[in-house]
């Protein structure tokens, strides 16, 4: 498999009044061709500005900082102009928020909004074939009455319905990426099922990648090959579903997981909160910054950030109890 996407040190600040946010800080990873990754972590930890960096998205008081390689098939795209990004977004790359309501035109009926799609990457088509095309997507992505649903407007649908036509906008022009922001939470637990179940159908008949955002583990399980785990701007654990679900390394791994039902543990399961809230992005903490939340911090945590160590050869954490002078041997050295 050859990567798609590779970050390579990225470092997105924000400025205002004098002070500084550093919300995504020197992050690494790839994505490789037909991949599912998901970026997991609480809200503010950086996740969605990390995916706004791979869309260009990333606009003034905020700024990629010089050093950060965001390099798609290849070519390094931090450097793009507005044009280039225009042209990259929706063909190459493609975004689903969570609120398909305020995504959606609320004045324009669904046929013309995923036709408008595929004019704005001049796919020179017959409007007949444009509106076969509409239709054909909004079947793919489960909605029956594809006809009658592309006269309809956003707020006639149901929220399933409205994150289905949101999918149909973003794939009809057969993107190598789909990067998808909460693309379910503000919808029923069987609707997020069926939602998600179609997007990886999806995948597999486009030999797309995803990178699925989400603060719920409890999600991904099913769904992802590569699990990235952020905290305060940082990867703090990377590994497959069976490295983080079964062999968590990390304390900040170890507490979400705490705090998600799940049904190998049925009955004998306590769901924990993580205690504390995110430290102050203006003035993150010199060491690790889950110190202050992380019931096995040591003295050095405070002082002195972790080195990132491989406890396999997919298999990645940030933390001082991995160090082999905390009496943890490294196993990979890879
Ligand atoms: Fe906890 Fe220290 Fe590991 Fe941070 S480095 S997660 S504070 S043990």
């Amino acid at each position: 498999m050859n990567s798609l996407l590779e970050m390579k040190h990225v470092v997105v600040n924000f400025f205002s009044y004098g002070s500084m946010v550093q919300a995504v800080r020197d992050v690494s990873f790839t994505i490789e061709e037909g991949q599912t990754v998901a970026l997991v972590g609480e809200s503010g930890c950086g996740k969605s500005v990390t995916a706004k960096s791979i869309m260009g998205l990333i606009k003034k008081p905020g700024k990629i900082l010089e050093g950060s390689q965001i390099c798609f098939d290849g070519e390094d795209i931090t450097g793009y102009s507005d044009k280039e990004w225009q042209k990259f977004r929706g063909k190459e790359c493609s975004m689903i928020f969570q609120d398909a309501l305020v995504s959606l035109n609320p004045t324009m009926k669904i046929g013309k909004q995923i036709i408008e799609s595929l004019d704005n990457h001049a796919v020179s088509l017959l409007k007949e074939e444009k509106k076969k095309q509409a239709i054909e997507m909004l079947e793919l992505t489960g909605i029956a009455d594809a006809g009658s649903c592309l006269q309809k407007y956003p707020h006639e649908l149901s929220g399933g319905m409205r994150q289905r036509v949101m999918i149909a906008i973003a794939l009809i022009t057969h993107p190598k990426l789909l990067i998808a922001d909460e693309p379910t939470t503000s919808l029923d637990v069987t609707i997020q099922a069926q939602i998600l179940a179609q997007m990886k159908q999806l995948q597999k008949q486009m030999n797309m990648a995803i990178l699925l955002i989400t603060h719920d583990l409890g999600i991904v399980a099913d769904t992802a090959d590569k699990i990235i785990v952020m905290y305060a701007g940082k990867i703090v654990e990377e590994g497959n579903a069976r490295d983080i679900f079964y062999h968590p390394v990390h304390p900040y791994t170890k507490a979400l997981l705490g705090s998600v039902p799940r049904l190998d543990k049925e009955g004998k399961q306590e769901l924990q909160t993580i205690e504390g809230s995110i430290p102050d992005m203006t003035h993150p903490p010199e060491g690790c910054a889950f110190c202050g939340r992380c019931p096995y911090a040591m003295k050095i945590c405070q002082q002195y950030m972790p080195e990132e160590v491989y406890i396999s050869k997919e298999h990645r954490a940030a933390c001082w109890l991995m160090d082999e002078r905390a009496g943890r041997r490294k196993i990979y050295n890879g």
